[in-house]
């Protein structure tokens, strides 16, 4: 049997998955997503929404895909009601009294984001030393995944709800692969690098918190954050290295919220609306390369994004693109 090289099979429906195959599909190839989940049920629909590289190697290539992202969700953000992008307006604050070291990695993505400046001593909460001020975009994900779907449809490609048992057995059903199986990779591919980072959200009725923001405390693994989004005040977030469990844990969701209230008193009495718990598929760096299967098929390998995938989204789909354009 001869494959037609236009038809790529895309393994996944998350954001990473989607936004491939929807660049694929405005270039003209065939496309297939394959998915053991739907959407809707993905690590993808629990992140939090925020366009920010965070949890995520290779720093010099992530900052290249986040800005392409940037400017992508920017244009998406003028339809809100039908993207789930939003431009918001926050602060990424600090414990530390300097922002943003020169050596924290992220030099190109200050300098790259419009209007980012440090803030200023009255727009610092207690405890936080230094900070950024940023409009950038916030995106409500169970919105966005189904606007990707949609639009992917529109350009003529279709998800199929099932598992696939190995790269080999996908390779021959199409001439290019692009496998964006997130945490599914470590048994896929096989890839033991690929690792949970698990995260537990709390969503609280919105007591008026207008802007996102975020502390990283010094010495912490867990950062704390708030993020107004459509369906709820988004209170964050734990980071877990290779706990598997999706079970939200209410001691956890119980120091979640205390934490986010030394910042935002008001969160304390607010309504729980849902507990939210995701794996981020962390690896310690992102894989994006091509490589030729035992068959002749073509891979590109899309997978590791752990903390970034909703950031960086954008930037990698352009260049699953080009790697299936080169080869
Ligand atoms: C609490 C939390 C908050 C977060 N907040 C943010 C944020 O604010 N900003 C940000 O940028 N990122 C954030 N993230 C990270 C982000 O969610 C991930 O980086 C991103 O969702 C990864 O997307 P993905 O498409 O690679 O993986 P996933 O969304 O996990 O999708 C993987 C897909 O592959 C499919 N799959 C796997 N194995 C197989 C197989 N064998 N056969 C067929 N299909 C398969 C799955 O069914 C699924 O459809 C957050 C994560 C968490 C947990």
């Amino acid at each position: 049997m001869t494959l037609n090289t236009d038809d790529v099979w895309v393994i996944g429906a998350g954001v990473i998955g989607l936004t491939s195959a929807i660049a694929l599909a405005e270039g003209g190839h065939r496309v297939r997503v394959v998915s053991r989940d739907a959407a809707a049920a993905t690590t993808s629909a629990v992140a939090g929404g925020l366009c920010w590289p965070y949890r995520i190697r290779p720093y010099e290539r992530a900052v290249r895909w986040s800005v392409r992202s940037f400017e992508v969700l920017a244009e998406l953000a003028h339809r809100p009601q039908a993207t789930g992008a939003r431009m918001v307006t926050g602060t990424m604050a600090s414990a530390s009294t300097a922002p943003g070291a020169a050596d924290d990695g992220l030099a190109a993505w200050y300098a790259a984001v419009p209007g980012l400046r440090q803030a200023v001593a009255d727009e610092l909460p207690e405890g936080c030393g230094s900070g950024w001020r940023a409009r950038t975009p916030l995106v409500d994900m169970p919105a966005h995944l189904r606007y990707l779907e949609r639009r992917l449809a529109a350009a003529g490609g279709g998800v199929e709800r099932r598992e696939v048992r190995s790269l080999d057995e996908a390779g021959r059903t199409a001439a290019v692969i692009v496998n964006c199986s997130g945490l599914g990779a470590r048994s896929l591919v096989p890839d033991r690098e690929v690792h949970p980072v698990q995260g537990q959200l709390v969503i609280v009725e919105n007591p008026g918190v207008q802007e996102w923001f975020v502390a990283a405390e010094s010495g912490a693994a867990d950062t704390t954050y708030a993020l107004p989004q459509p369906y709820g005040l988004v209170l964050g977030g734990t980071a877990r290295e290779n706990a598997w469990s999706r079970e939200p844990d209410p001691a956890v969701a119980d120091a979640v919220v205390a934490r986010c209230a030394r910042y935002f008193p008001q969160v304390a009495q607010a309504r729980v609306l849902a507990h939210k718990v995701g794996l981020r598929p962390a690896r310690p760096s992102v894989r994006l390369e091509a490589e030729r299967l035992p068959g002749g098929a073509l891979c590109v390998h899309n997978y590791g994004h752990g903390g970034a995938g909703v950031t960086v989204a954008w930037g990698c789909a352009d260049e699953v693109v080009r790697l299936v354009r080169d080869a």
